[in-house]
C-alpha cells in the first residue's frame, strides 16, 4: 500500500501558512539548492512512475528512494518543513497538482529538472510553477544557446576549451596547463596480456537502515524490474558521496587516463571514479571534483594526463550534452538519421549472449547497474549501432539499466555519441569499429566462441553497417578512410 505521511497538527498548521513551496526531484538533492533557501515547505515525491516509466534496474530505483530519504531526513534534521509522499502511486504531476490544490501556496518553485518529460508534465499540472536555472552546472542555459547559435558546427573541444579559460581549470596564465589542451593520445592504452594486476578497491557504503528498508521495498515492490540488488553500495547521501571523490582521487585518479579506454573480464571499476550518480543526484558538486583533480595534479600526486581527462568528462562532456538535450529538445528524442529500425535483441535484458564482451558488459551492468565508458559506447552501443537497432528502444534501454540515468545526460550520449542518430550534431563521425577494437582493447576474444580475426559478428556488421549506410557516410570528412576501405574489401570479395 502507497504511504502517505499525515500531517501533524503542528505540521498543518504551518502548511496553512504556506508562501514559497519549493519541489525538490530525486536528482536535486543539493542543500544549496536556490529553490530551498525562499521555501517555507519543501515536498517531495517517490512516485511510482518515475520507476515504472521505462522499466528501471533495481538498483536505480534504490539508489535514488534512499538517497531522497536521506535528504530528506536531513532536511528535517536542520529544521525544514517537509512534505515527503513515500512509495505513493501515481505521476509527480497527479501527486503535486493534488497538493498544490489543497495546500494553496502563493508561489511553487523549483530548480530546471534533468528531464524534459518531467518539466512539461508538472507545468501542465502547476502553470504558476516557477523553474529557476540549475547553478549545480558550469555553464547556464541560456549561455550554452547562444554558444551554439553562433556556430555551423558544435564541437565539444571548442566548448571546452571556452570552460577551462572562463572558470580558471588547469590554465597556466592564458594558456592551457602543460602547453596542450587534451593528452588523448596517452590516454589509450591498454592492460598488458597478464591483466591490470592488483587494482584499488572503491571505498564502499554498506546499506544503512534507510538504506535497508529501501532495498527491501523495492525488493518485492518491482520484483520483475530488472537487475540485483546483492551489491548496492553506492554513497547515497553527501557525506558519502565526498568520501567516494576523496577516495578516488587518492587511489585511483593518477591512472585514470592512461587506462580510460581499457576493459577486463571480471573487472567493473578498473581506475573510473564511479561518481556519475552522486554528481546526477546533485550529492556532489562538479566543482569538487574538478577542484579535487586540479589541486592533485598541482600537489604531484597525479599525471596532468589523468586530471585534464577527468576533468574534460566533468567540465566538458557533461555541461556540453546537456547543453545539446536543453538546446534540441523535445524533437532529439526522435531523431533517426540512419534509418535504424531494427528490434533491441531480448539478451540485452538478460546477458545471455556467445559474444563474451557483451555477455560481460550487460551481466555486470545487471549485476551492479554500472558499465564504463568504453563499454556503453563501444559494446553495447557499438552492436546496437551496427545492427541498425531503433535509437528509441536503445535509448530506453540505457536509461533503465544505469544508476546514473537521467535522461539530460543519457538521451544525448545514446542518440549521438553511440548511436549517430543525430546525423552529426554531436559526434563528428559514428563510432563504428570492427571486433577487433574489442580485442585491442580488452581480453574479452580469449573466451568468447568467435574469433575476432575470422567470425566475429560485430566484423561482419560493421562492413554491413558501412555499406547500407554509404550514401550518408561519404558525406563525412573523417569517414574516407574506412569507406577507402570498404571499396577496397569489395575490390577482393
Ligand atoms: C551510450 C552511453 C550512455 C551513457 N549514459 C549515461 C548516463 O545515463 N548518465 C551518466 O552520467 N553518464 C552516461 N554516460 C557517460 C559515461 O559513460 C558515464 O558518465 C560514466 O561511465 C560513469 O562512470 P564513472 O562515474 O565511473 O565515470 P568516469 O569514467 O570516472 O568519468 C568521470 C565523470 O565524468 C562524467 N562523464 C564521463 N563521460 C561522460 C559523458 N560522455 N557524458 C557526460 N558525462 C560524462 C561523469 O559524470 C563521470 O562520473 C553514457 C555514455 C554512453 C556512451
Ligand atoms: S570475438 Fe567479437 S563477439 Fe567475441 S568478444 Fe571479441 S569482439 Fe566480442
Amino acid at each position: 500500500m502507497p504511504q502517505v505521511e499525515k500531517p501533524t497538527r503542528r505540521r498543518t498548521a504551518r502548511i496553512k501558512e504556506i508562501v514559497v513551496l519549493a519541489v525538490v526531484l530525486g536528482d536535486q538533492l543539493n542543500l544549496d539548492s536556490p529553490a530551498l533557501c525562499s521555501a517555507d515547505v519543501v515536498w517531495m515525491a517517490e512516485a511510482a512512475e518515475e520507476s515504472t516509466h521505462v522499466p528501471s534496474h533495481k538498483a536505480r530505483i534504490a539508489l535514488f528512494l534512499s538517497a531522497m530519504r536521506h535528504f530528506r531526513d536531513e532536511l528535517r534534521a536542520q529544521g525544514k518543513e517537509v512534505i515527503y509522499r513515500e512509495q505513493a502511486a501515481g505521476s509527480l504531476a497527479s501527486l503535486l497538482r493534488a497538493d498544490v490544490a489543497r495546500l494553496r501556496p502563493s508561489r511553487v518553485v523549483m530548480v530546471q529538472p534533468g528531464d524534459y518529460r518531467v518539466l512539461n508534465s508538472l507545468r501542465a499540472a502547476v502553470p504558476s510553477l516557477e523553474v529557476l536555472e540549475d547553478p549545480h552546472f558550469y555553464n547556464p542555459l541560456p549561455a550554452f544557446r547562444s554558444w551554439a547559435e553562433a556556430r555551423k558546427q558544435l564541437r565539444l573541444e571548442y566548448f571546452y576549451r571556452d570552460l577551462r579559460r572562463r572558470h580558471g581549470v588547469l590554465m597556466d596564465g592564458a594558456q592551457p596547463e602543460g602547453g596542450a589542451w587534451n593528452f588523448d593520445a596517452e590516454n589509450r592504452e591498454a592492460f598488458p596480456k597478464t591483466g591490470p594486476g592488483e587494482l584499488p578497491a572503491p571505498v564502499r557504503f554498506k546499506p544503512d537502515e534507510t538504506t535497508r528498508a529501501v532495498l527491501a521495498f523495492v525488493e518485492t515492490q518491482y520484483k520483475n524490474h530488472p537487475g540485483r540488488l546483492k551489491h548496492f553500495d553506492w554513497p547515497v547521501t553527501r557525506a558519502q558521496a565526498l568520501e567516494a571523490l576523496h577516495d578516488f582521487v587518492r587511489h585511483r585518479l593518477p591512472h585514470f587516463g592512461r587506462h580510460q579506454d581499457a576493459m577486463w573480464t571480471g573487472e567493473p571499476w578498473l581506475y573510473h571514479s564511479r561518481l556519475s550518480a552522486a554528481l546526477n543526484l546533485k550529492l556532489l558538486n562538479p566543482r569538487e571534483a574538478v577542484g579535487a583533480a586540479e589541486e592533485a595534479y598541482r600537489a604531484g600526486r597525479a599525471p596532468l594526463a589523468a586530471a585534464e581527462g577527468f576533468i574534460r568528462q566533468i567540465l566538458g562532456w557533461r555541461e556540453y550534452v546537456r547543453g545539446i538535450y536543453w538546446t534540441f529538445m523535445p524533437e532529439y528524442a526522435e531523431r533517426n538519421a540512419l534509418n535504424a529500425h531494427a528490434p533491441l535483441p531480448g539478451f540485452y535484458w538478460t546477458g545471455e549472449t556467445e559474444m563474451r564482451c557483451l555477455s560481460e558488459t550487460i551481466g555486470q551492468t545487471l549485476e551492479f547497474g554500472y558499465a564504463h565508458h568504453i563499454q556503453r559506447l563501444m559494446v553495447t552501443g557499438l552492436y546496437a549501432l551496427l545492427t541498425g537497432v531503433d535509437p528509441r528502444q536503445i535509448h530506453e534501454w540505457y536509461l533503465s539499466v544505469y544508476v546514473d540515468a537521467v535522461e539530460w545526460v543519457e538521451l544525448p550520449n545514446v542518440i549521438g555519441m553511440s548511436q549517430f542518430a543525430d546525423g552529426g550534431l554531436m559526434a563528428s563521425k559514428p563510432y563504428a569499429a570492427t571486433g577487433k577494437y574489442i580485442n585491442r582493447m580488452s581480453n574479452y576474444c580469449g573466451d568468447c566462441r568467435y574469433s575476432p580475426e575470422k567470425d566475429c559478428p560485430f566484423t561482419a556488421a560493421y562492413w554491413d553497417f558501412l555499406e547500407r549506410n554509404e550514401q550518408l557516410l561519404r558525406r563525412i570528412p573523417r569517414m574516407e578512410l574506412q569507406l577507402r576501405n570498404l571499396t577496397k574489401r569489395r575490390g577482393s570479395v
